[in-house]
């Protein structure tokens, strides 16, 4: 059973002293309760924060400085970059690498992305965890159902708890898995400091999320990878990316506008990891960094056939 949603942010002391909760800035119950349930799943200590965004900031504020340089995987998820952009006005330095060859040396920190949105490549973590520097990796689509980043040698993998974990597109959050003690308790210390934390309400839809995380996620890479073969022989498609598991999935098309606004089951929408299917033209958000006729496909739990038919007739229009 989920535990009761205990919105309170203070607690009574005992006998004069501070208990194990005693200020909602640190720490409540609901939220270390779904700390557990991520840790547990990825072999290392969580800590949630309110967006993968947020979670992003906290990780580059608490484990770096200024003057320090990130190597970012080129095809990460394009806000990811957008942040450490702003975060140049801080002292904070990117460069851009190929994620599936070794990355540049001499970087503090390593960004990887598995797979990643919406290119779907897969970074080399043989090189990565050989090189110097700390490194991350976003495994917002993989989930740890695909793949557990601490075991292949990476320091830390970050989630949009936003898209598969809590899987339902109606809670916005984040989340950090460290696997030194070290770096947990400098991340919370951070949030604590700054606040970026999450709310119970939040933590909450993710414990519940996590309970069914194996079986959505295993029944939606199931109906992707059926997808990604039918589409592989549609006349209209001129190329489909597919890392060989997952949900997540992108292909070409001539006219990308004409095909995400013709579909009616699949929602012509932003996002994805939620039970019901998002399809969209990246081209909007992230400009020429994808090609034009890029469409990112994020399949839900409908039933193959009934996303089939949906496609095959959005795809007449191409
Ligand atoms: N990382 C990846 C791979 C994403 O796809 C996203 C959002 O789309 C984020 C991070 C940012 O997460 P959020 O939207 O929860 O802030």
């Amino acid at each position: 059973m989920e535990p009761p949603l205990d919105r309170s942010t203070t607690w009574p002391y005992v006998d004069g002293e501070p208990g194990p909760f005693h200020y909602a800035r640190n720490a409540h119950p609901v939220g270390v309760e779904a700390e557990r349930a991520l840790g547990g799943l990825e072999g290392g200590t969580a800590l949630l924060f309110p967006s993968g965004m947020g979670a992003s900031t906290a990780l580059v504020l608490a484990l770096l400085e200024p003057g320090r340089t990130v190597a970012l995987a080129q095809d990460a998820y394009y806000g990811t970059g957008v942040l450490l952009g702003e975060l140049e006005r801080w002292g904070l330095r990117h460069v851009l690498f190929d994620q599936t060859g070794p990355p540049p040396a001499g970087a503090d920190l390593v960004w990887i992305e598995a797979p990643s949105n919406p290119l779907l490549t897969m970074p080399d973590f043989e090189a990565a965890a050989a090189h110097t520097g700390l490194v991350v990796c976003d495994a917002t689509a993989a989930t740890p159902v695909h793949l557990r980043a601490l075991e292949r040698g990476c320091d830390l993998v970050l989630h949009s708890a936003t898209k598969y974990l809590a899987g339902h597109h109606d809670v916005l959050l984040g989340a950090v898995v460290a696997r030194d003690p070290d770096h947990a308790a400098r991340l919370l210390e951070l949030r604590t400091r700054t606040g970026i934390v999450a709310a119970p309400d939040a933590a909450w839809l993710l414990l519940r999320g996590l309970k069914t995380l194996e079986v959505r996620v295993e029944r939606q890479s199931a109906t992707a990878a059926a997808l990604v073969e039918r589409l592989r022989e549609h006349p209209a498609v001129e190329h489909v990316r597919y890392p060989g598991f997952g949900a997540l999935l992108s292909f070409d098309v001539a006219d990308a506008r004409a095909v995400e606004t013709a579909t009616t089951l699949i929602a012509n929408a932003t996002s994805l990891g939620g039970v019901t299917s998002t399809m969209e033209s990246r081209r909007r958000w992230e400009g020429e960094r994808v090609p034009e006729g890029l469409l990112r496909l994020a399949v839900g739990l409908e039933p193959v056939d009934a996303l089939w038919g949906d496609l095959e007739q959005a795809l007449g229009r191409a």
